[in-house]
């Protein structure tokens, strides 16, 4: 990475939201990026840079994905058939997992609970350069309540003592995040409430106060909109899901600057078969017309989102799940680049392509703002300046 090198030739769109920029060239300086503008004036600043012409191609920043699971992404299974797994094994299909995220474009990840402290190891592991992975945000385990949701994976505390002692013991391993389920689903049987809450407001706001105490941050699942509203009455920083949000709430979320991450893709996926029986196929399909809704709400009233894949969802189904809804591809770009970094308090260092940044960036063989399909066409990826080919990971 040492060096610098000079980007030429590809159409600019760096997650500002503006017009896409010609005839500009970007210049690289090991890790950052120290300059963006026009390619002569560039160029005579660093006379001595290798030239990379990326004519007839597109760059953009780095994409950032604000809700994944590396320790399952796209396995098939239930929270138990997860808990029951080797943890050793889980850990290496989390690397594994984690790598494969730069072959989709994506340079940073929060991961949104998992086995024990795994996410946390895995995160630190590519901080120390084991392995060339993408940035990581982490929460360790979700903290639910005893037989709630996804309570074969997550930590069960039902008091005030309890969640002081649990939220402790993450902020000893240096989590990122702590993360309550704000709501429990639990698609059995027809005529079932669709969602329900799980975790009591007070409990959440013991949570919250602590992690903030410490500096870290604070996100919920929560489906149903009575869960949301326990949640932000608990300080909440960022809400997961949010199918049913209905109007009013979502008025709140945009006043209060809380975030939305709709995971949509996700929830469209499950309608599908992902090894669960056919409750959750079920319930897939009738969270859909909520969730539609939810994120029009949402995107009229100026909640901020980001972009979230959660366990079975991706970056291309998000982005046209979104456009769908109503958004331009220009806000889906931004909301997969600048607002993951922004939600993640890391947009002084990613998230566009600008001057002193960090050098994560994707070129992409056509254009994203035509079309969603474009941002899977990966030709590669620059993590921290260091250049990956796809092909070439470990995968
Ligand atoms: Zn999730």
């Amino acid at each position: 990475m040492k060096g610098q090198r000079l980007l030429i030739g590809a159409t600019i769109i760096d997650g500002r939201g503006g017009p896409p920029r010609l005839d500009e060239a970007v210049l690289l300086d090991g890790h950052k990026i120290s300059g963006v503008g026009r390619r002569d004036l560039l160029g005579r600043t660093a006379p001595d840079a290798d030239i990379l012409d990326l004519s007839g191609l597109y760059l953009t920043p780095g994409f950032i994905n604000v809700h994944e699971h590396v320790f399952n992404k796209r396995q098939k299974g239930t929270a138990a058939d997860y808990a029951r797994a080797n943890p050793d094994i889980q850990k290496f299909l989390g690397i594994r997992n984690a790598i494969s995220s730069l072959s989709e474009g994506i340079t940073t990840i929060r991961d949104a609970g998992s086995m024990g402290y795994l996410g946390v190891d895995i995160r630190d592991a590519f901080k120390g350069d084991i392995f060339v992975g993408p940035r990581i945000q982490a929460v360790s385990q979700g903290l639910t309540v005893t037989g709630g949701y996804v309570h074969q994976l997550f930590l069960e505390v039902d008091s005030i003592v309890e969640v002081r002692k649990a939220v402790g013991a993450m902020i000893k391993r240096n989590v990122d995040w702590v993360k309550c389920m704000a709501s429990i689903e639990w698609s059995r049987a027809e005529g079932e409430p669709i969602s329900a809450v799980n975790m009591s407001m007070e409990i959440m706001r013991e949570a919250f106060a602590i992690a903030h105490h410490h500096g870290k941050r604070c996100m919920v699942h929560a489906v149903c909109n009575e869960s949301i509203e326990n949640a932000l009455n608990a300080g909440v920083d960022t809400i997961e899901h949010g199918v049913m949000l209905d109007e009013p709430t979502a008025e709140r979320m945009a006043r209060a600057g809380v975030w939305l991450v709709p995971t949509l893709s996700s929830f469209r996926e499950k309608c599908n078969d992902w090894g669960r029986g056919p409750g959750p196929m079920r319930h897939g399909a009738l969270m859909r017309p909520y969730h539609d809704k939810s994120v029009r709400a949402a995107h009229s009233l100026g909640v901020k989102m980001a972009y979230g894949s959660d366990n079975f969802g991706n970056l291309v189904d998000e982005m046209r799940g979104l456009y769908e809804l109503g958004l331009s591809l220009s806000e889906c770009l931004v909301l997969a680049t600048r607002n993951g970094a922004e939600l993640l308090n890391i947009a002084d260092r990613v998230g566009t392509i600008e001057e002193g940044k960090l050098a994560d960036l994707v070129v992409l063989g056509s254009n994203p703002l035509s079309a969603p399909e474009a941002f899977s066409d990966i030709r590669f990826v620059f993590r921290d300046g260091r250049r990956i080919n796809p092909t070439d990971l470990p995968i």
